[in-house]
Protein backbone atom coordinates (compact mmCIF):
# COMPACT_ATOMS: atom_id res chain seq x y z
CA UNK A 1 0.00 0.00 0.00
CA UNK A 2 1.12 3.56 -0.55
CA UNK A 3 -1.54 5.91 1.27
CA UNK A 4 0.64 9.22 1.92
CA UNK A 5 -0.63 12.15 0.08
CA UNK A 6 1.54 15.48 -0.70
CA UNK A 7 -0.38 18.44 0.80
CA UNK A 8 0.68 21.96 -0.17
CA UNK A 9 4.11 21.56 0.00
CA UNK A 10 5.86 23.49 3.07
CA UNK A 11 9.58 22.60 2.70
CA UNK A 12 11.64 20.16 0.57
CA UNK A 13 11.86 17.67 2.96
CA UNK A 14 8.08 17.92 4.50
CA UNK A 15 6.32 16.79 1.41
CA UNK A 16 3.49 14.29 3.06
CA UNK A 17 0.77 13.64 5.21
CA UNK A 18 -0.37 10.74 7.05
CA UNK A 19 -3.16 8.62 7.14
CA UNK A 20 -3.45 8.41 10.25
CA UNK A 21 -3.20 12.17 11.40
CA UNK A 22 -3.33 11.65 14.76
CA UNK A 23 0.39 9.75 14.84
CA UNK A 24 1.85 13.48 12.67
CA UNK A 25 2.39 15.77 15.94
CA UNK A 26 5.63 16.33 17.16
CA UNK A 27 5.33 15.12 20.26
CA UNK A 28 5.48 11.05 20.76
CA UNK A 29 1.91 10.02 21.99
CA UNK A 30 0.49 7.21 22.93
CA UNK A 31 -2.23 5.68 20.78
CA UNK A 32 -5.74 5.72 21.52
CA UNK A 33 -7.04 2.65 23.10
CA UNK A 34 -8.36 0.10 20.83
CA UNK A 35 -12.00 -0.07 19.78
CA UNK A 36 -14.47 -3.59 20.70
CA UNK A 37 -14.23 -3.37 16.67
CA UNK A 38 -10.82 -2.94 16.37
CA UNK A 39 -10.24 -6.21 18.58
CA UNK A 40 -12.86 -8.26 17.48
CA UNK A 41 -11.19 -7.18 13.98
CA UNK A 42 -7.47 -7.91 14.59
CA UNK A 43 -7.72 -10.49 17.52
CA UNK A 44 -7.31 -14.33 16.59
CA UNK A 45 -10.03 -15.55 18.72
CA UNK A 46 -10.80 -19.09 19.63
CA UNK A 47 -13.46 -18.87 16.69
CA UNK A 48 -11.03 -17.99 14.49
CA UNK A 49 -8.04 -20.17 15.90
CA UNK A 50 -10.21 -23.51 15.75
CA UNK A 51 -10.47 -23.11 11.65
CA UNK A 52 -8.16 -23.01 8.67
CA UNK A 53 -9.57 -20.97 5.68
CA UNK A 54 -9.01 -23.72 2.37
CA UNK A 55 -11.12 -21.67 -0.08
CA UNK A 56 -13.16 -18.89 -1.02
CA UNK A 57 -15.80 -18.57 -3.96
CA UNK A 58 -16.93 -15.36 -3.89
CA UNK A 59 -19.78 -14.90 -6.71
CA UNK A 60 -21.53 -11.49 -6.39
CA UNK A 61 -23.68 -9.30 -9.06
CA UNK A 62 -22.47 -5.62 -9.06
CA UNK A 63 -25.09 -3.08 -9.87
CA UNK A 64 -23.40 0.29 -10.94
CA UNK A 65 -27.16 2.18 -10.82
CA UNK A 66 -27.84 1.13 -7.08
CA UNK A 67 -24.10 0.99 -5.76
CA UNK A 68 -25.51 -2.73 -4.75
CA UNK A 69 -23.94 -5.75 -4.29
CA UNK A 70 -25.37 -9.51 -3.62
CA UNK A 71 -24.52 -12.79 -4.03
CA UNK A 72 -22.61 -14.89 -1.69
CA UNK A 73 -18.98 -16.52 -0.78
CA UNK A 74 -18.85 -20.43 -0.35
CA UNK A 75 -15.76 -20.42 2.08
CA UNK A 76 -14.46 -23.93 2.60
CA UNK A 77 -12.66 -24.77 6.28
CA UNK A 78 -10.92 -27.42 8.43
CA UNK A 79 -11.49 -26.99 11.63
CA UNK A 80 -8.52 -27.62 13.81
CA UNK A 81 -10.45 -28.69 17.47
CA UNK A 82 -13.86 -29.75 17.45
CA UNK A 83 -16.47 -27.01 18.01
CA UNK A 84 -19.95 -25.29 17.04
CA UNK A 85 -18.83 -21.49 16.05
CA UNK A 86 -16.67 -19.69 13.74
CA UNK A 87 -16.27 -15.87 13.68
CA UNK A 88 -16.48 -14.55 9.97
CA UNK A 89 -17.06 -10.66 9.38
CA UNK A 90 -18.93 -8.22 7.54
CA UNK A 91 -19.44 -4.83 7.88
CA UNK A 92 -22.51 -3.89 9.97
CA UNK A 93 -23.73 -1.97 6.47
CA UNK A 94 -24.23 -5.15 4.80
CA UNK A 95 -27.07 -7.75 5.05
CA UNK A 96 -26.68 -11.10 5.78
CA UNK A 97 -29.41 -13.08 3.91
CA UNK A 98 -28.64 -16.57 5.35
CA UNK A 99 -26.10 -19.21 5.67
CA UNK A 100 -26.27 -22.49 4.69
CA UNK A 101 -24.34 -25.22 5.64
CA UNK A 102 -25.66 -27.62 2.48
CA UNK A 103 -29.17 -27.03 2.89
CA UNK A 104 -29.25 -26.26 6.46
CA UNK A 105 -29.49 -22.39 7.63
CA UNK A 106 -27.07 -21.39 9.70
CA UNK A 107 -28.23 -19.40 13.01
CA UNK A 108 -25.46 -16.33 13.84
CA UNK A 109 -24.71 -13.77 16.03
CA UNK A 110 -23.58 -9.69 14.83
CA UNK A 111 -21.50 -8.15 16.72
CA UNK A 112 -20.00 -4.85 15.02
CA UNK A 113 -17.92 -6.21 11.87
CA UNK A 114 -18.04 -9.92 13.51
CA UNK A 115 -20.58 -12.38 12.31
CA UNK A 116 -20.55 -15.66 14.81
CA UNK A 117 -21.89 -18.75 12.95
CA UNK A 118 -23.58 -21.31 14.93
CA UNK A 119 -23.83 -24.76 13.81
CA UNK A 120 -26.68 -27.33 15.59
CA UNK A 121 -24.37 -30.23 15.62
CA UNK A 122 -20.16 -29.87 16.44
CA UNK A 123 -17.78 -29.89 14.11
CA UNK A 124 -14.89 -32.38 13.77
CA UNK A 125 -11.21 -31.37 14.10
CA UNK A 126 -9.53 -32.63 10.85
CA UNK A 127 -12.27 -32.02 9.00
CA UNK A 128 -13.51 -30.22 5.80
CA UNK A 129 -16.45 -28.02 5.69
CA UNK A 130 -18.14 -25.69 3.34
CA UNK A 131 -20.55 -22.93 4.22
CA UNK A 132 -22.32 -20.60 1.41
CA UNK A 133 -22.66 -17.04 2.89
CA UNK A 134 -25.64 -14.81 1.21
CA UNK A 135 -25.08 -11.26 1.68
CA UNK A 136 -26.76 -7.87 0.00
CA UNK A 137 -26.42 -4.04 0.33
CA UNK A 138 -24.96 -0.54 -0.57
CA UNK A 139 -21.31 -1.32 0.97
CA UNK A 140 -20.01 1.70 2.69
CA UNK A 141 -17.40 4.17 0.85
CA UNK A 142 -14.89 4.77 3.38
CA UNK A 143 -11.46 5.14 4.22
CA UNK A 144 -8.24 6.80 2.12
CA UNK A 145 -9.07 4.60 -1.40
CA UNK A 146 -13.07 4.85 -0.42
CA UNK A 147 -12.68 1.00 0.75
CA UNK A 148 -14.89 0.18 -2.69
CA UNK A 149 -16.18 3.33 -4.55
CA UNK A 150 -18.66 3.80 -7.35
CA UNK A 151 -17.47 6.07 -9.45
CA UNK A 152 -17.90 7.39 -13.64
CA UNK A 153 -14.77 7.70 -15.39
CA UNK A 154 -13.92 11.13 -17.29
CA UNK A 155 -16.19 9.95 -20.32
CA UNK A 156 -18.91 9.08 -17.90
CA UNK A 157 -18.21 5.57 -18.11
CA UNK A 158 -19.04 3.79 -14.56
CA UNK A 159 -15.92 2.90 -12.53
CA UNK A 160 -15.79 0.97 -9.69
CA UNK A 161 -12.89 0.09 -7.98
CA UNK A 162 -11.92 -1.17 -4.02
CA UNK A 163 -8.56 -0.98 -2.12
CA UNK A 164 -9.68 -1.96 1.10
CA UNK A 165 -6.91 -2.89 3.25
CA UNK A 166 -6.99 -0.53 6.72
CA UNK A 167 -10.90 -1.22 6.70
CA UNK A 168 -10.59 -4.16 5.85
CA UNK A 169 -12.37 -7.02 2.78
CA UNK A 170 -15.22 -7.39 4.84
CA UNK A 171 -16.50 -3.93 3.93
CA UNK A 172 -17.68 -5.13 0.55
CA UNK A 173 -17.90 -9.22 1.27
CA UNK A 174 -18.03 -12.06 3.98
CA UNK A 175 -14.50 -13.46 4.75
CA UNK A 176 -12.56 -14.15 7.85
CA UNK A 177 -11.19 -10.71 7.79
CA UNK A 178 -7.86 -11.11 9.38
CA UNK A 179 -4.05 -11.41 8.57
CA UNK A 180 -3.13 -14.52 10.09
CA UNK A 181 -5.09 -17.65 7.89
CA UNK A 182 -5.29 -17.62 4.23
CA UNK A 183 -7.11 -19.54 1.32
CA UNK A 184 -5.24 -21.68 -0.10
CA UNK A 185 -6.63 -20.73 -3.37
CA UNK A 186 -10.27 -18.46 -4.36
CA UNK A 187 -13.06 -18.45 -7.40
CA UNK A 188 -13.80 -14.56 -8.00
CA UNK A 189 -17.14 -14.58 -10.03
CA UNK A 190 -18.44 -11.25 -10.65
CA UNK A 191 -21.46 -10.35 -12.70
CA UNK A 192 -21.41 -6.98 -14.42
CA UNK A 193 -23.81 -4.99 -16.97
CA UNK A 194 -22.78 -6.43 -20.41
CA UNK A 195 -20.60 -3.21 -21.34
CA UNK A 196 -18.23 -3.35 -18.86
CA UNK A 197 -15.26 -5.15 -17.78
CA UNK A 198 -14.29 -6.83 -14.48
CA UNK A 199 -10.48 -7.37 -13.61
CA UNK A 200 -9.96 -9.23 -10.10
CA UNK A 201 -7.09 -11.30 -9.19
CA UNK A 202 -5.52 -14.02 -10.37
CA UNK A 203 -5.94 -15.87 -13.82
CA UNK A 204 -9.06 -14.97 -16.08
CA UNK A 205 -11.20 -18.60 -16.79
CA UNK A 206 -13.46 -16.68 -19.50
CA UNK A 207 -17.09 -14.38 -19.27
CA UNK A 208 -20.55 -15.94 -19.87
CA UNK A 209 -23.36 -13.69 -20.49
CA UNK A 210 -26.12 -14.36 -18.44
CA UNK A 211 -28.52 -13.59 -20.65
CA UNK A 212 -30.67 -10.39 -18.70
CA UNK A 213 -28.23 -7.68 -19.42
CA UNK A 214 -25.66 -9.02 -17.15
CA UNK A 215 -22.34 -10.75 -18.24
CA UNK A 216 -20.50 -12.99 -15.26
CA UNK A 217 -16.53 -12.78 -15.42
CA UNK A 218 -14.52 -15.59 -13.37
CA UNK A 219 -11.05 -15.35 -12.09
CA UNK A 220 -9.38 -17.89 -10.46
CA UNK A 221 -6.66 -17.47 -7.55
CA UNK A 222 -4.14 -20.42 -7.75
CA UNK A 223 -2.03 -19.37 -4.32
CA UNK A 224 -2.70 -17.92 -0.82
CA UNK A 225 -4.19 -14.39 -0.84
CA UNK A 226 -4.98 -12.09 2.13
CA UNK A 227 -8.53 -10.68 2.23
CA UNK A 228 -7.71 -7.29 1.20
CA UNK A 229 -5.76 -8.22 -1.89
CA UNK A 230 -9.09 -9.45 -3.36
CA UNK A 231 -10.53 -6.70 -5.92
CA UNK A 232 -12.48 -5.59 -8.69
CA UNK A 233 -11.93 -3.45 -11.01
CA UNK A 234 -15.01 -2.64 -12.93
CA UNK A 235 -14.74 -0.24 -16.02
CA UNK A 236 -14.42 0.54 -20.02
CA UNK A 237 -11.09 -0.88 -19.53
CA UNK A 238 -9.32 -1.58 -22.36
CA UNK A 239 -6.39 -4.52 -22.46
CA UNK A 240 -3.12 -5.02 -23.83
CA UNK A 241 -0.36 -7.34 -23.12
CA UNK A 242 3.45 -8.86 -23.16
CA UNK A 243 5.62 -11.62 -21.96
CA UNK A 244 8.46 -11.51 -19.59
CA UNK A 245 9.92 -14.96 -20.33
CA UNK A 246 6.80 -17.92 -19.46
CA UNK A 247 5.18 -14.78 -17.42
CA UNK A 248 2.19 -13.31 -18.39
CA UNK A 249 2.04 -9.40 -18.26
CA UNK A 250 -1.28 -8.15 -18.78
CA UNK A 251 -2.26 -4.24 -18.83
CA UNK A 252 -5.98 -2.47 -18.43
CA UNK A 253 -6.88 1.18 -19.19
CA UNK A 254 -9.24 3.75 -19.88
CA UNK A 255 -9.52 4.32 -23.86
CA UNK A 256 -7.97 7.88 -22.76
CA UNK A 257 -5.26 6.54 -21.17
CA UNK A 258 -4.31 3.56 -23.49
CA UNK A 259 -1.42 5.40 -25.04
CA UNK A 260 -0.05 6.67 -21.91
CA UNK A 261 -0.41 3.61 -20.85
CA UNK A 262 1.26 1.60 -23.20
CA UNK A 263 4.33 3.82 -22.46
CA UNK A 264 4.80 4.33 -18.82
CA UNK A 265 3.61 0.77 -17.82
CA UNK A 266 6.45 -0.45 -20.36
CA UNK A 267 8.25 0.15 -16.83
CA UNK A 268 7.20 -3.02 -15.22
CA UNK A 269 9.47 -5.38 -17.21
CA UNK A 270 12.66 -3.68 -15.81
CA UNK A 271 10.78 -3.70 -12.00
CA UNK A 272 10.52 -7.57 -12.42
CA UNK A 273 13.70 -8.38 -13.82
CA UNK A 274 15.13 -6.47 -10.95
CA UNK A 275 13.54 -8.01 -8.23
CA UNK A 276 13.36 -11.47 -9.45
CA UNK A 277 17.19 -10.35 -9.59
CA UNK A 278 16.98 -10.46 -6.01
CA UNK A 279 14.25 -12.60 -4.95
CA UNK A 280 13.95 -15.08 -7.56
CA UNK A 281 10.95 -15.73 -9.93
CA UNK A 282 7.75 -13.52 -9.64
CA UNK A 283 5.89 -15.15 -7.30
CA UNK A 284 2.03 -15.62 -8.51
CA UNK A 285 3.36 -16.88 -12.16
CA UNK A 286 0.36 -19.08 -12.96
CA UNK A 287 -1.76 -15.94 -12.24
CA UNK A 288 0.22 -13.62 -14.30
CA UNK A 289 1.16 -10.15 -13.45
CA UNK A 290 -1.29 -7.46 -14.15
CA UNK A 291 -1.12 -3.91 -14.11
CA UNK A 292 -4.64 -1.93 -14.04
CA UNK A 293 -5.67 1.72 -14.07
CA UNK A 294 -7.75 2.62 -10.61
CA UNK A 295 -8.84 6.22 -9.81
CA UNK A 296 -6.42 6.47 -6.42
CA UNK A 297 -2.57 5.90 -6.18
CA UNK A 298 -2.22 2.40 -6.20
CA UNK A 299 -2.76 -0.76 -4.17
CA UNK A 300 -1.26 -4.27 -4.22
CA UNK A 301 -3.37 -6.29 -4.90
CA UNK A 302 -1.82 -9.82 -5.80
CA UNK A 303 -1.42 -10.47 -9.38
CA UNK A 304 -3.66 -7.28 -10.32
CA UNK A 305 -1.34 -4.24 -9.12
CA UNK A 306 -3.43 -1.14 -9.60
CA UNK A 307 -2.13 2.00 -10.81
CA UNK A 308 -3.62 5.83 -10.31
CA UNK A 309 -0.07 7.59 -10.75
CA UNK A 310 -0.51 9.92 -13.34
CA UNK A 311 1.53 8.05 -16.04
CA UNK A 312 4.28 9.98 -15.09
CA UNK A 313 7.71 9.54 -12.82
CA UNK A 314 8.09 10.30 -9.48
CA UNK A 315 5.07 9.23 -7.04
CA UNK A 316 1.85 12.21 -8.43
CA UNK A 317 4.72 13.56 -10.81
CA UNK A 318 6.69 14.59 -7.44
CA UNK A 319 10.51 13.59 -6.64
CA UNK A 320 9.02 11.62 -4.05
CA UNK A 321 12.54 11.30 -2.24
CA UNK A 322 13.75 14.94 -3.18
CA UNK A 323 17.27 14.18 -4.62
CA UNK A 324 16.58 13.75 -8.22
CA UNK A 325 16.67 9.75 -8.25
CA UNK A 326 12.58 9.38 -7.98
CA UNK A 327 11.80 11.17 -11.41
CA UNK A 328 13.71 8.60 -13.39
CA UNK A 329 11.05 6.03 -12.78
CA UNK A 330 7.32 5.41 -11.55
CA UNK A 331 7.15 5.33 -8.36
CA UNK A 332 3.67 3.17 -7.61
CA UNK A 333 4.80 0.52 -10.29
CA UNK A 334 8.23 0.22 -8.09
CA UNK A 335 6.97 0.01 -5.02
CA UNK A 336 3.09 -1.38 -5.13
CA UNK A 337 4.60 -4.34 -7.40
CA UNK A 338 7.66 -5.22 -4.48
CA UNK A 339 4.45 -6.25 -2.90
CA UNK A 340 4.15 -9.11 -4.81
CA UNK A 341 7.31 -10.54 -3.02
CA UNK A 342 6.80 -8.99 0.15
CA UNK A 343 3.28 -8.66 1.50
CA UNK A 344 1.79 -10.81 -1.04
CA UNK A 345 3.95 -13.53 -1.25
CA UNK A 346 5.65 -13.53 2.74
CA UNK A 347 2.82 -11.80 4.64
CA UNK A 348 2.68 -10.96 8.16
CA UNK A 349 0.27 -12.46 10.55
CA UNK A 350 -0.98 -9.49 11.86
CA UNK A 351 -1.32 -6.15 11.06
CA UNK A 352 0.91 -4.83 14.52
CA UNK A 353 4.02 -6.46 11.87
CA UNK A 354 2.97 -4.28 8.92
CA UNK A 355 6.72 -3.75 8.22
CA UNK A 356 7.46 -7.31 7.19
CA UNK A 357 4.99 -5.53 3.92
CA UNK A 358 5.74 -1.95 3.95
CA UNK A 359 9.69 -1.86 5.59
CA UNK A 360 10.83 -4.55 2.65
CA UNK A 361 8.47 -3.30 0.30
CA UNK A 362 10.72 0.84 0.51
CA UNK A 363 13.94 -1.86 0.43
CA UNK A 364 12.99 -3.32 -2.22
CA UNK A 365 12.60 0.37 -4.05
CA UNK A 366 15.87 0.83 -3.24
CA UNK A 367 17.37 -2.60 -4.37
CA UNK A 368 15.31 -1.43 -7.91
CA UNK A 369 17.73 1.70 -7.78
CA UNK A 370 20.76 -0.09 -6.87
CA UNK A 371 20.30 -2.39 -9.51
CA UNK A 372 18.86 -0.12 -12.26
CA UNK A 373 21.22 2.58 -12.01
CA UNK A 374 24.02 1.67 -9.56
CA UNK A 375 24.86 1.32 -5.88
CA UNK A 376 25.71 5.06 -4.76
CA UNK A 377 22.25 6.09 -6.65
CA UNK A 378 20.75 3.33 -4.49
CA UNK A 379 22.53 4.12 -1.11
CA UNK A 380 21.83 8.07 -2.33
CA UNK A 381 17.83 7.48 -2.74
CA UNK A 382 17.69 4.82 0.49
CA UNK A 383 18.80 7.63 2.43
CA UNK A 384 17.38 10.59 1.38
CA UNK A 385 14.21 8.58 3.16
CA UNK A 386 15.82 9.73 6.18
CA UNK A 387 13.35 13.29 5.67
CA UNK A 388 10.35 11.38 6.34
CA UNK A 389 11.02 9.24 9.69
CA UNK A 390 9.52 10.87 12.53
CA UNK A 391 10.87 8.26 15.20
CA UNK A 392 8.18 8.76 17.84
CA UNK A 393 6.38 5.81 18.04
CA UNK A 394 7.70 2.08 17.51
CA UNK A 395 7.28 0.38 14.29
CA UNK A 396 6.18 -2.74 15.71
CA UNK A 397 2.58 -2.09 17.42
CA UNK A 398 0.32 -4.11 19.67
CA UNK A 399 -0.95 -7.58 18.37
CA UNK A 400 -4.25 -8.69 17.70
CA UNK A 401 -5.73 -5.04 17.29
CA UNK A 402 -6.85 -4.15 13.74
CA UNK A 403 -4.39 -0.60 13.45
CA UNK A 404 -2.27 0.55 10.74
CA UNK A 405 1.61 1.18 12.46
CA UNK A 406 2.57 4.23 11.67
CA UNK A 407 4.25 5.40 8.31
CA UNK A 408 7.80 5.10 10.19
CA UNK A 409 7.43 1.53 9.37
CA UNK A 410 8.02 2.38 5.63
CA UNK A 411 11.06 5.07 5.60
CA UNK A 412 12.82 3.52 8.88
CA UNK A 413 11.77 -0.01 8.01
CA UNK A 414 13.74 0.15 4.55
CA UNK A 415 16.62 2.02 6.33
CA UNK A 416 16.69 -0.48 9.20
CA UNK A 417 17.12 -3.11 6.55
CA UNK A 418 20.16 -0.97 4.78
CA UNK A 419 21.53 -0.53 8.31
CA UNK A 420 21.56 -4.79 8.48
CA UNK A 421 23.17 -4.96 5.44
CA UNK A 422 26.12 -3.03 6.91
CA UNK A 423 25.86 -5.15 9.91
CA UNK A 424 26.37 -8.34 7.91
CA UNK A 425 29.15 -6.38 6.01
CA UNK A 426 29.61 -8.57 3.00
CA UNK A 427 27.07 -8.17 0.70
CA UNK A 428 28.05 -11.54 -1.56
CA UNK A 429 26.84 -13.10 1.84
CA UNK A 430 23.62 -10.25 2.32
CA UNK A 431 22.49 -10.57 -1.36
CA UNK A 432 22.12 -14.99 -0.75
CA UNK A 433 20.65 -13.94 2.97
CA UNK A 434 17.92 -11.81 1.64
CA UNK A 435 17.44 -14.24 -1.32
CA UNK A 436 17.56 -17.12 0.82
CA UNK A 437 15.29 -15.79 3.84
CA UNK A 438 12.45 -14.86 0.74
CA UNK A 439 12.67 -18.75 -0.80
CA UNK A 440 11.99 -20.02 3.20
CA UNK A 441 8.83 -17.87 4.00
CA UNK A 442 7.41 -17.01 0.19
CA UNK A 443 3.38 -18.20 0.51
CA UNK A 444 3.47 -18.05 4.29
CA UNK A 445 2.37 -15.73 7.27
CA UNK A 446 4.94 -14.59 9.53
CA UNK A 447 6.03 -12.63 12.23
CA UNK A 448 9.09 -10.53 13.11
CA UNK A 449 10.37 -13.49 15.49
CA UNK A 450 9.89 -15.52 12.51
CA UNK A 451 12.81 -13.03 10.78
CA UNK A 452 15.10 -12.75 13.85
CA UNK A 453 15.16 -16.07 14.32
CA UNK A 454 15.81 -16.35 10.68
CA UNK A 455 18.48 -13.88 9.96
CA UNK A 456 20.08 -14.90 13.57
CA UNK A 457 20.53 -18.48 12.27
CA UNK A 458 22.29 -17.70 9.30
CA UNK A 459 24.32 -14.94 9.94
CA UNK A 460 25.30 -16.85 13.43
CA UNK A 461 25.14 -13.54 15.17
CA UNK A 462 22.80 -12.67 17.64
CA UNK A 463 20.69 -9.85 15.73
CA UNK A 464 18.31 -9.73 18.08
CA UNK A 465 19.08 -6.30 19.98
CA UNK A 466 19.13 -4.66 16.62
CA UNK A 467 16.22 -5.76 15.56
CA UNK A 468 14.83 -4.63 18.43
CA UNK A 469 16.02 -1.40 18.74
CA UNK A 470 14.82 -0.41 15.54
CA UNK A 471 11.21 -2.03 15.51
CA UNK A 472 10.39 -1.73 18.82
CA UNK A 473 11.40 1.59 19.92
CA UNK A 474 10.50 4.91 18.95
CA UNK A 475 14.21 6.82 19.50
CA UNK A 476 16.90 5.84 17.20
CA UNK A 477 20.29 4.56 18.75
CA UNK A 478 22.54 7.38 19.15
CA UNK A 479 26.67 6.90 18.99
CA UNK A 480 27.91 8.97 21.96
CA UNK A 481 31.77 10.20 20.98
CA UNK A 482 34.33 12.07 23.49
CA UNK A 483 37.00 13.29 22.34
CA UNK A 484 40.40 13.77 23.88
CA UNK A 485 42.19 15.81 21.31
CA UNK A 486 45.49 15.94 22.96
CA UNK A 487 46.09 12.58 23.86
CA UNK A 488 44.46 11.09 20.14
CA UNK A 489 41.60 9.18 22.24
CA UNK A 490 38.17 8.80 21.16
CA UNK A 491 35.67 7.39 23.96
CA UNK A 492 32.74 5.51 22.64
CA UNK A 493 29.68 4.00 23.50
CA UNK A 494 25.74 3.56 22.34
CA UNK A 495 22.75 5.13 23.80
CA UNK A 496 19.94 2.81 23.19
CA UNK A 497 17.08 1.23 24.66
CA UNK A 498 17.89 -1.89 24.18
CA UNK A 499 20.52 -2.81 26.69
CA UNK A 500 22.71 -5.46 24.78
CA UNK A 501 22.47 -3.21 21.65
CA UNK A 502 26.29 -3.99 20.56
CA UNK A 503 25.77 -3.07 16.84
CA UNK A 504 29.09 -2.58 14.80
CA UNK A 505 29.71 0.31 12.97
CA UNK A 506 32.40 2.10 10.94
CA UNK A 507 33.88 5.08 11.88
CA UNK A 508 37.14 7.37 11.41
CA UNK A 509 37.48 8.31 7.41
CA UNK A 510 35.71 7.84 4.59
CA UNK A 511 37.33 5.19 2.62
CA UNK A 512 39.69 4.05 5.92
CA UNK A 513 36.26 3.28 7.75
CA UNK A 514 37.70 1.40 10.82
CA UNK A 515 35.09 -1.12 12.49
CA UNK A 516 34.09 -0.39 16.23
CA UNK A 517 32.02 -2.52 18.57
CA UNK A 518 30.24 -0.05 20.74
CA UNK A 519 28.10 -0.97 23.97
CA UNK A 520 26.03 0.65 26.63
CA UNK A 521 29.46 1.08 28.25
CA UNK A 522 32.50 4.06 27.46
CA UNK A 523 35.04 2.11 25.32
CA UNK A 524 38.67 4.03 23.71
CA UNK A 525 40.28 3.77 20.97
CA UNK A 526 42.80 5.72 19.28
CA UNK A 527 42.97 8.12 16.45
CA UNK A 528 44.84 11.05 14.39
CA UNK A 529 41.46 12.88 13.95
CA UNK A 530 40.33 15.59 15.25
CA UNK A 531 36.79 15.82 16.66
CA UNK A 532 35.35 17.61 13.70
CA UNK A 533 37.13 14.91 11.54
CA UNK A 534 35.89 11.98 12.89
CA UNK A 535 33.21 10.60 11.19
CA UNK A 536 30.70 7.96 11.41
CA UNK A 537 29.32 5.84 8.16
CA UNK A 538 25.80 7.17 8.60
CA UNK A 539 24.98 6.12 4.73
CA UNK A 540 25.54 2.49 5.73
CA UNK A 541 23.64 2.43 9.49
CA UNK A 542 20.89 4.44 10.22
CA UNK A 543 22.01 6.11 13.68
CA UNK A 544 21.92 9.62 15.63
CA UNK A 545 25.80 11.00 16.90
CA UNK A 546 26.74 13.07 19.36
CA UNK A 547 30.31 14.34 19.97
CA UNK A 548 31.48 15.88 22.72
ZN1 LIG B 1 3.24 -0.36 0.34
Amino acid sequence: MFQWTFRKQISAVLLLTCAAAPLCGQTPREPAAPTHADILRGGYGPYRANNDLQFYHLDIRVDPEKKFISGKNTIRFKMLQDGTRIQLDLHAALNVDKILLGDTPLKYERDSGAVFVDFPETLHAGRVYSIDFYYSGNPLETGRFGGITFKKDSSGHTWINTACEGTGASLWWPDKDQWRDEVENMQISVAIPNDLVDVSNGKFMGKTDLGDGYTRWDWLVQYPINNYDVSLNIGNYQHFSDKLGNLPLDFYALPEDLDKAKKQFAQAKGMLEAYQHYFGEYPFIKDGYKLIEAPYSGMEHQSAVTYGNHFANGYLERDWTGVGISTRFDFIIIHESAHEWFGNSVTAADVSDMWIHEGWATYLECLFVEYTYGKEDGLKYTNAYKSKVRNQQPIITQRGVNRTPPQDMYFKGALFLNTLRSVVNDDKRWWKLIHDFYQHFKYRNIMTEDVVAYFNQKTGMNLTPVFDEYLRHAALPALELKFDEANGVVSYRWKADETAFAMPVRVGAKDHWQIIQPTAEWKTMKTPLKKDEFQVATDLYYVGVSKQ
